[in-house]
């Protein structure tokens, strides 16, 4: 068989290997007829899938730009350079390592740039909404370093500040990582640094979530403040599934080390050059109103649940974001989310700070690419409610999701 080609459209999967051509026919119909909430899921561009199912993903291409371990590498050398071009002037940051394979990949890197197995970290514990590479038992951060958690204020579910100044003093970590996976207010990274600089430790910000609306201007950056940003492109930011890293000029070269060849193997080169073009997408006015908009769906989306008898995690959201508990309305986050889903309402459970339930996590970016306003969010609480309460039975919320979703395609055509 001879491929002399790139395989342009469906067509040639449906003829080559109709089986799994009709497994990725029915995720996309998935997709397209149920209410995508996941946080940290989002849309990607024609163009961003274009870039990865091309044939950059033949390429082999350990190291870096200039200076790779295999031959034939002058074009993609190219890409990588726009890519991390477009990355630094889209965050203003010194240096950019586009290579991370994902957000965990990304974390571990910064880890073994700045950290010795053994080394004491601050972060965000599990339970508020600290990511698995922030000290979780089951992952290597929790095997290899000594994990000190900080955590929310019981009453407000706002970050306890004082406590991590305190647990800094008390325990001086190597590092101080701020970020999460559910935490819905912007981060005091002005305050993390000040604290970083009292005890003389890194700070690490793991901006996976929030990255998408620094990038258009609709959450402050680290990047002035962090030695290491870690990212992920395929939340918020609407880029490929990877990771990205961000850093000043005296650590790049050890972040691209710790890359590869300390944790990685070769570039994904498609990958890479969708990253690219994500990040194009993502230095144009239309971005930087679309992140506004996200908010403004979060906080109409948080406001609307608190009305529908929801306990929204600190009140409301400043990001994509909203944390609820459901107890109020007589059920807890697991068997919410399983009636949800019964109606077409894809979402996630997330751990509530001080409570022993679990909690829905809910985000807005994805809905928001499919070009969803104010009035769908309104629409989408009171869904939201009266399928939790069990008061709308799951065939009539799929026709009313269907109804919903009909009007906004997110891939036209
Ligand atoms: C999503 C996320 C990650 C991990 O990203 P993956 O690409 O799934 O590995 C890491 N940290 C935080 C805070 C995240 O939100």
């Amino acid at each position: 068989m001879s491929v002399t080609h790139a395989p342009q459209t469906a067509d040639v999967l449906a003829r080559q290997d109709p089986e799994l051509a009709e497994i990725l026919l029915g995720e996309l119909d998935r997709q397209s007829s149920t209410l995508q909430l996941i946080a940290a899921e989002n849309f990607c561009s024609p163009a961003v899938l274009a870039a990865l199912g091309s044939p950059l993903a033949n390429k082999y291409a350990e190291g870096y730009p200039g200076a790779r371990h295999h031959g034939g590498c002058e074009i993609v050398d190219v890409a990588e350079r726009l890519a991390v071009d477009r990355a630094t002037s889209l965050f203003g940051a010194e240096h950019a390592n586009v290579q991370a394979h994902s957000g965990s990949s990304a974390v571990l890197a910064a880890y073994a740039a700045l950290l010795r197995p053994g080394d004491t970290v601050l972060a965000l514990g599990l339970p508020y909404g600290g990511h698995l590479t922030h000290g979780s038992p089951a992952n290597f951060s929790g095997r290899w370093f000594d994990f000190v958690p900080y955590g929310v204020d019981a009453e407000t579910g706002i970050i306890d500040h004082e406590q991590v100044r305190a647990l800094a003093l008390s325990h001086r970590p190597k590092a101080i990582v701020c970020g999460s996976i559910a935490y819905p207010r912007h981060l005091d990274y002005a305050f993390f640094r000040e604290v970083a600089d009292e005890v003389g430790a890194y700070l690490i910000a793991d901006a996976a979530h929030p990255i998408g609306l620094v990038a258009g201007g609709a959450a402050p950056s680290p990047v002035p403040y962090a030695d290491i940003v870690c990212a992920t492109t395929h939340k918020v930011l609407r880029g490929p599934r990877g990771g990205m890293i961000l850093c000043g000029s005296e650590l790049a070269e050890r972040v691209d080390r710790a890359v590869f060849p300390f944790t990685q193997g070769g570039a994904q080169m498609h990958t890479i050059a969708a990253k690219a073009v994500a990040f194009g997408e993502a230095a144009t006015p239309a971005f930087a109103a679309y992140t506004h908009q996200v908010v403004a769906n979060a906080r109409v989306l948080a406001a609307g649940l608190a009305g529908e008898g929801f306990v929204v995690t600190t009140g409301g959201t400043d990001t994509h974001l909203v944390t609820a508990d459901p107890a109020p309305l007589g059920v807890d986050g697991r068997t919410a989310r399983g009636r949800l889903a019964a109606a077409g309402l894809v979402l996630d459970c997330c751990a509530l700070p001080h409570a022993d339930t679990r909690g829905l996590r809910l985000g807005t970016a994805a809905v928001t690419t499919q070009g969803m306003g104010e009035k769908e969010m309104q629409r989408i609480a009171a869904l939201l409610a009266g399928v939790v309460r069990g008061g709308t039975d799951s065939a009539s919320a799929r026709e009313e999701v269907r109804d919903l979703v009909d009007g906004f395609p997110p891939y036209p055509g």
